[in-house]
């Protein structure tokens, strides 16, 4: 199975969308179709080789839309130099913006003709129904015959995208928003112009001399406004995107033997070494080998402090040295860059669906060929039961605007924006903060979480705990035998308390012995054998926590490790971490929301209690094993909670894919953990509740829009139908349907735009 993404052409609307989606899917060899009309992309999954882009081309061609492959990402494996994100991004910009000058000029010619007719409008109406207000100062005949030139260049050259839609729903079947706006204006004109030019089929109907010319005239031209806005908002929407992808350095300056030499970003090699002077911008991921500086990270990290580095330090591609200049090895190029992962990951996300949109999604699959139905039927219905009851004239005009009415009034499109650019807005928000969602389904089940668990080490603490108390249980042996054999066998593991126990080693100038036989056991301890003798060092067993020396140091939040030889326990060491700095705060705004936090942790509770206690956490689950934590998220879950679990992601990986929603604290420059729905950078713990204001704030405005977006097709088809008449004698004015239309989708845009001011809060 292969999938490969393309970019849409000529995809204007929901409906196009859903005709797209519908066709795609229809071809054999393809298994999925996922047509995104935010970011105007498709995905498809092909069963088996994928269809050629020539064959899908011809396909679509025909209704009027394009497909163009992406390039695809070079194997993670392969050395392969970076596609050129910044050059495609430019280019698509590019072109967008084209068509988006194309629309404006467009909009700039039929506007002011569109503003001069509704006024001229407004006034004739004005004048037939108030005395008091002049007739129009123009003949009739003169502003009919004006009018009729004007609608007929509106229609046939400005208006030409819709007559395309009809062109394309007669020879295929397939109906999208152009074609219910083309039959709307293109009935008005052909009704008036027949009026106009045949005077005996008007007196066979026994119809007044009105014409539709004006109507016809502002109704593109307001239609064409609101598609432009629209299209410009769009644009807007994937700011955020285009920031990251901007951050990339376009060259860099490495050193090949003695020389040092600029070279296009593209060029730079694993293991290059880089030179990076002050105020530049650090190409490619690395260590640094020489030198030290303070450097910016907050671009990609969303962390506004900068940050000091040294020898060995790691560095990211994308973020500003500030002072001092250095030279770095070069760890990952090209598409395995922090910030290049980080930009497809975005992208991913942005691109993807959430559930809350298959509503909208079916609705807009059947929405314009029931709006046309709609239409046909409201017109007969004028024509037979409104032609009985008033006089055929009357009706007749009332059938027709009432048709004109409802093709231009409904609109799709507000329907088929709420969600993604919504989606869009709020994940590249975001992505600028450090939080970085995998998709729209987990920003949704994000909204809804109510209780947040927190692994205790590197999460809630620092997870560098340093040694406190060494204490011989018997006089055969001295703190430093003691430590020796501890940091012995523990320099063999990753553990932090094992770290921490050889950095008091080595502190001491304690020499370490040789040690066979290691074994790590995760969430135990470790063991080995030196000198032939049995070494262990491990939590305390649960009769052992009792022992008031364990118990003591416990009480005051230190882990405790007994030392064992040969089955023998010779002595304790106690470690002591401290929590981070921004702990309470973030506990505190979770609480806030009314979310319920939850420390995990394997260490006992004592002294998992103490740092709780400190971090303001009200419910601690200590003592449990590595593997058993997935098992302590589903019994959560088994409450009816919906549990966000927020971890390093590594050790953590089980009980992050197990909770409804993973957050991964990525601390390091690992940031595609395969089990997280949501990555946070930079080790940062408020980002949690930002994350989930982020989240709600996200599926506010989607639910907004799509409450306005239906509510609005709800009410204004009806409307526009005539629906008023009956009881009111007020007929909707084509016209202002046309105004609608406009103002409906601008306006979810718009409010999917107001995401960006979100504040995320502390
Ligand atoms: P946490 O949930 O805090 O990350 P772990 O599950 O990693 O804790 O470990 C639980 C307990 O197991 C530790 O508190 C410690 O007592 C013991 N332990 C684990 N690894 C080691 C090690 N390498 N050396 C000593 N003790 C260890
Ligand atoms: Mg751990």
């Amino acid at each position: 199975m292969t999938t490969k993404t393309y970019a849409v052409k000529g995809m204007h609307c929901a409906s196009c969308a859903a005709i797209i989606t519908k066709k795609l899917s229809k071809v054999e060899g393809i298994g999925k179709a996922d047509v995104n009309l935010a970011t105007e992309k498709a995905k498809l999954e092909f069963t088996g080789e994928a269809v050629t882009d020539e064959a899908l081309n011809e396909l679509l061609g025909k209704y009027g839309y394009g497909l163009v492959a992406e390039e695809p990402p070079p194997a993670a494996e392969a050395a392969a130099p970076a596609i050129d994100r910044k050059a495609a991004a430019e280019k698509a910009r590019q072109e967008k913006e084209e068509e988006l000058l194309a629309q404006k000029a467009k909009v700039e010619f039929a506007l002011p003709i569109a503003l001069m007719v509704f006024v001229l409008m407004m006034w004739d109406i004005a004048a037939r129904s108030f005395s008091s207000v002049p007739n129009l100062p123009i003949p009739m005949e003169l502003f009919n015959l004006i009018s009729m030139a004007l609608a007929t260049w509106m229609v046939f050259r400005i208006g030409a995208p819709f007559l395309h839609g009809i062109v394309m729903f007669v020879r295929s079947g397939a109906a999208s928003m152009d074609t219910l706006i083309g039959i709307g204006t293109l009935t008005a004109w052909l009704y008036s112009t027949i009026i106009t030019l045949m005077p005996e089929v008007r007196a066979l109907l026994r119809v007044p001399d009105y014409t539709y010319f004006d109507t016809t005239i502002v109704v593109i031209g307001f239609v064409l406004l609101g598609k432009y806005l629209e299209a410009r908002s769009k644009m807007k929407t994937g700011e955020a995107i285009e920031k990251l992808i901007g951050l990339q350095a376009k060259s860099a300056i490495v050193r090949r033997g003695s020389m040092e030499i600029e070279v296009p970003l593209e060029q730079v090699r694993k293991g290059d070494l880089v030179v990076v002077r002050p105020g530049e911008r650090i190409p490619v991921d690395g260590a640094i080998f020489e030198g030290n500086s303070s450097i910016d990270e907050s671009m990609v990290t969303g962390e506004p402090v900068p940050v000091d580095k040294k020898s060995g330090d790691p560095v990211i591609g994308g973020t500003i040295n500030r002072q001092g200049a250095f030279t770095f090895t070069a760890s990952r190029v090209g598409e395995e860059t922090v910030l290049a992962r980080i930009i497809a990951m975005v992208e991913e996300a942005q691109g993807s669906k959430a559930p809350i949109q298959n509503i909208a999604d079916r609705i807009a699959a059947i929405f314009v060929p029931a709006v046309l139905v709609l239409a046909a039927l409201t017109f007969i219905v004028w024509l037979t039961v409104g032609a009985a009851l008033m006089d055929f004239s009357t009706a007749l005009s009332f059938g027709i605007m009432g048709m004109v009415g409802i093709l231009v009034i409904a609109c799709p499109c507000a329907l088929g924006l709420a969600t993604p650019t919504a989606i869009i807005v709020g994940i590249g928000k975001g992505a600028e903060n450090g939080i970085l969602i995998r998709n729209a389904q987990s920003l949704e089940t994000l909204s809804t979480v109510d209780t947040v668990v927190f692994d205790k080490t590197g999460t809630i603490t620092a997870g560098t705990p340093s040694l406190t108390d060494i204490a011989p249980l018997d006089n055969s042996t001295d703190d430093d035998t003691l430590l020796q054999l501890a940091a012995s066998v523990e320099s063999r593991s990753e553990h932090p308390l094992a770290q921490a126990i050889v950095a008091a080693a080595k502190a001491k100038k304690i020499d370490l012995l040789e040690v066979t036989g290691f074994e790590a056991k995760e969430g135990v301890g470790v063991q080995g054998a030196i000198e032939g003798k049995s070494i262990k060092v491990r939590k305390p067993g649960p009769e052992e926590n009792s022992r008031t020396k364990i118990g003591e140091l416990q009480q005051q939040g230190k882990t405790v490790v007994v030392l064992e030889s040969e089955g023998a326990a010779l002595g304790l060491i106690a470690l002591s971490d401290t929590i981070k700095p921004e702990a309470t705060d973030a506990v505190r705004s979770l609480h806030a929301k009314g979310v319920k936090v939850i420390m995990l942790t394997g260490d006992n509770r004592a002294a998992a209690a103490y740092m709780a206690k400190q971090a303001g956490i009200d419910e601690v689950i200590p003592e449990v094993m590595p593997q058993e934590k997935a098992a302590r998220i589903k019994e959560l879950q088994a409450q009816g909670r919906k549990v966000a679990m927020a971890g390093d992601g590594i050790n953590d990986a089980p009980a992050l894919a197990l909770a409804d929603v993973g957050i991964a604290m990525a601390t390091g420059t690992d940031i595609a953990i395969e089990s997280a729905g949501v990555t946070l950078l930079g080790g940062d713990i408020r980002k949690v509740a930002q994350s989930i204001t982020l989240a709600k704030a996200t599926m506010r405005v989607i639910r907004q829009n799509l409450f306005w977006a239906f509510i609005y097709n709800v009410i204004g088809i009806p409307l526009a139908a005539g629906a008023l008449y009956p009881f009111f004698g007020i007929f909707l004015n084509p016209v202002f349907s046309g105004i609608a239309m406009a103002s409906s989708s601008v306006s979810v845009v718009t409010n999917s735009l107001r995401l960006k001011t979100t504040r995320l809060g502390g």
